[in-house]
Order: C-alpha cells, then structure tokens, then sequence
C-alpha cells in the first residue's frame, strides 16, 4: 500500500493544507466482518485541517454543502465533538458531523463501520448494526447493501453468541434467489452464508477469514 501528501485547500476554511491520499492498494482476501485482508485500507485517511481542525475524508466533499459547515465548524458544538472524539474515535466524529449536515443514512453508517474496523470492539460492532436494522425496516432493495447489511448482522450475532438468531439470517439470504444484483454476486453471498452456517454448527464466534 502505498500513501502519499499532496496539497489541497481545506474544504472548510480554503487554506492550503497537506492532505494524504491512498495511492496503490491490493487485496487478498476478506473477513467475516467484511473488511479486507492484505496491504489494503478498510477505511479512507483522516485527514484535518490545522487552521481549522475541520476533520474529513475527501471523498465526501462535493456533497457538503460548505455554508452550512463553515459555521458549523466553528461552533462550541463542532469543538466539544472534536475535543471528545478526534484524536479516539476520528469516525465517530464524522458520523457526529453527517447527521448534523442532514446527510443519508447510508453515509452515516459508512461512518459507524469504520469507526468499528477502526477499533474492533463489539460494541462499536453493535452501533452499528442497530442502525443498519433501522434502515432495513423500510429498505426496500435486495442490492448489495441489503446483503451487506444482513451479512454484517449475523456476524454480530455469531459473534455474541446469538446463534440461533445469526443461523435464521443466514439460512433467509440462502433462500434469497432473485436480487438486484447480477447472479455471479448472488452466488458468492450464498457461499458467505454457508462458510457462515458451518462456523454457526461449530459454535465458533471469533472472526474468521471467508475460506470455501
Ligand atoms: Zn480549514
């Protein structure tokens, strides 16, 4: 993997920063939790501005709107979120910030899971998927976010032991025949949930790399 400094203009305030950005990548593999194994990134670069500790990933920025963030950036409210979570919980900032912006559901919880690869711990793993339950109560599309979404789920729930629970998610996506994806994709979600379905018999709840 390999990450370089270009110079850019801080998004918020205009001045001219240094940022890093992800040159090069590769992957060779994924967890169960769906993160990447290899000298690969399972999350963009924080980058912050040192004028005015705006904190973002650059890949978001055409759609902020920078009115509404300038003044909220220089708010006690942007401050206190800065002071408490920058230099811990960079991403849990950023979902801090896009709910305030009014950004979608998908974006903030983009947010929660790198917040959540970021720190390994469950009850990040938990956050996160509490809103992904949220968001499939009136999701309506069988795409690759509704599996992602359901995958994530019951690895928590094999992973806190819920099996029965995590077992009952599996075998549904197995039934799942007709998508919105193309059926190559389909086909290696159904290999996911059988590698899962035999960690379940198992009784195994520690991540795993998808082998089949
Ligand atoms: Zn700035």
């Amino acid at each position: 993997m390999t990450i370089i400094k270009i110079e850019q203009h801080c998004p918020c305030c205009n001045k001219k920063i240094k940022i890093s950005i992800v040159y090069t990548m590769s992957m060779f593999g994924i967890n169960t939790e769906l993160s990447c194994i290899g000298p690969c990134r399972n999350s963009p670069i924080i980058n912050v501005c040192t004028f005015c500790n705006y904190v973002f990933i650059d890949c978001h920025q055409s759609i902020i709107k920078k009115k509404l963030l300038q003044g909220l950036v220089n708010s006690l409210w942007y401050s206190d979120l800065y002071n408490r979570h920058y230099k811990s919980q960079p991403f849990y900032l950023l979902f801090g910030l896009y709910k305030i912006l009014g950004l979608s559901a998908g974006l903030q919880n983009e947010m929660l899971r790198y917040n959540y690869y970021g720190s390994n711990k469950i009850k990040d793993l938990e956050l996160l998927c509490e809103q992904y339950e949220i968001l499939l109560q009136s999701y309506d599309k069988l795409d690759g976010l509704y599996f992602f979404m359901q995958l994530m789920i019951g690895e928590y729930n094999r992973r806190t032991r819920q099996f029965e629970k995590a077992k009952d998610i599996f075998m549904k996506l197995k039934q799942t025949t007709k998508s919105d994806m193309d059926e190559r994709e389909l086909q290696l979600i159904h290999k996911r949930c059988d590698f899962q379905l035999k960690l379940l018999k198992q009784k195994n709840d520690k991540l795993e790399i998808y082998k089949f």
